[in-house]
């Protein structure tokens, strides 16, 4: 038999997820690779899901979602960012953003078009471009003082006659960066230059530091008209597990990005629909707790990486810390990667898998900081040897 899976997905084998999380059991190792938190989200959230099943919401939901999901989503755009969506028409539930970013760019890129992702990018952009039967086209983002943007030269050059749609994560996994005004400015031009539609990607979008402001590209000018903007549940509240995100865009958007989810999953599990729900209107506090603890954990982790030799880049947000390796005589952070369990005893992420151009990543690891203070000083006794 030959290989049974279709070109266009060769190449996206295993993960380098799964081939890290399989290295730290294998050796006993502290995984700072994936970024999931190792403590539970609000206690009240967990009771609205346990609820909702015991009252029997488990059977099929509505494909857009249950009403008081949209609803309480459509509230707090209005609230947090003054964007106006009607929870009928222009916001629509999903499995995770994971499948909402799929479900958008499949919708709105098609065989031969272009879609342009800011690298390193998340791993699942690639994979859904090609499941598209699109094209990507990579704007790297590189460090300069202490933070990685991009050159909006770059990113004109990206454009062409084929390109339809610009990916945009902020706050931006692995970087850490969250764009500013004037880049999203560049963005928006752009856009709005070539008729693009931008997807964006605001998981981490309560999860920022220091004076860092998450703004969301919908709210530029001439952008709300042209933005399929994506969040969830996941990063906020602290449930990875639970998969259920949403889209909030203009109506033909929502019924596009529809027409595609609608035959790949239908519909969203109802209690955690229900639960994110019950969140959205009331864990806020919550939340805010938990971005201020994450910001003492990014602390605690740098303190740590730069005593153990590392350069690091102070993230504006997000769960990540990229690492420079060179200052420890290190070129190669794939081969660190790999090394690092049995080296050291903790798990990275070697930051060149979410480049085309794996070599402006080379040097970099990413450690998760989403993690157990005691854990994270594990992380670093085991790394200050490494010298
Ligand atoms: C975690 C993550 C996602 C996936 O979110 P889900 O809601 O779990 O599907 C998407 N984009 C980025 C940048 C992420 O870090």
């Amino acid at each position: 038999m030959g290989e049974p899976l279709v070109p266009r997905m060769q190449g996206f084998g295993t993960t380098i997820f799964a081939e890290m999380s399989a290295m730290a059991v294998a050796t006993g190792s502290i995984n700072l690779g994936q970024g999931f938190p190792d403590t539970d989200g609000p206690p009240a959230m967990l009771e609205a899901a346990i609820d909702a099943i015991r009252g029997g919401g488990n059977q099929y939901p509505p494909g857009p979602g249950i009403p008081e999901l949209r609803e309480a989503v459509a509230a707090q755009r209005l609230d947090r960012y003054g964007l106006e969506f009607d929870p009928a028409t222009e916001v629509f539930v999903t499995v995770g953003a994971t499948e909402a970013i799929a479900a958008s760019v499949m919708a709105l890129a098609g065989p031969g078009d272009e879609v342009i992702v800011f690298e390193p990018y998340y791993d699942s952009y690639a994979a859904t471009i090609a499941l598209a039967g699109a094209v990507r086209r990579a704007v790297t983002l590189r460090p300069v003082q202490g933070r990685f943007t991009f050159d909006p030269d770059e990113l004109r050059a990206a454009v062409g006659p084929r390109t339809r749609v610009i990916l945009v994560n902020s706050p931006h996994n692995p970087a850490g960066t969250v764009f500013t005004r004037d880049e999203l400015q560049v963005i928006a031009d752009v856009c709005r230059e070539h008729d693009l539609v931008a997807i964006t990607d605001e998981v981490y979008e309560y999860l920022t530091f220091d004076d860092a402001e998450h703004i969301p590209l919908a709210t530029l000018e001439g952008m709300r008209e042209r933005t399929v903007s994506i969040s969830s549940t996941g990063k906020t509240f602290s449930v990875t597990g639970w998969k259920t995100g949403w889209v909030t865009a203009p109506a033909p958007y929502v019924r596009a990005v529809q027409t595609v989810k609608q035959f790949v999953t239908y519909a969203v599990g109802g209690p955690w629909q229900r639960a994110t729900a019950y969140a959205l209107r009331n864990e806020m506090p919550w939340v805010e707790e938990l971005r201020k603890s994450l910001q003492g954990k990014r602390d605690r982790l740098i303190s740590g990486l730069e005593a153990a030799g590392f350069e690091t880049y102070r993230p504006q947000g997000t769960y990540f810390v990229q690492a420079d390796i060179r200052p420890l005589g290190f070129t190669d952070g794939m081969e660190l990667a790999r090394a690092l369990p049995e080296k050291a005893g903790v798990v990275a992420i070697p930051t060149q898998v979410f480049y085309d151009d794996a070599a402006a990543g080379a040097h970099f690891v990413r450690f998760a900081f989403c993690k157990k203070d005691e854990v994270i000083d594990a992380a670093v006794e085991r790394l200050i040897d490494l010298r």
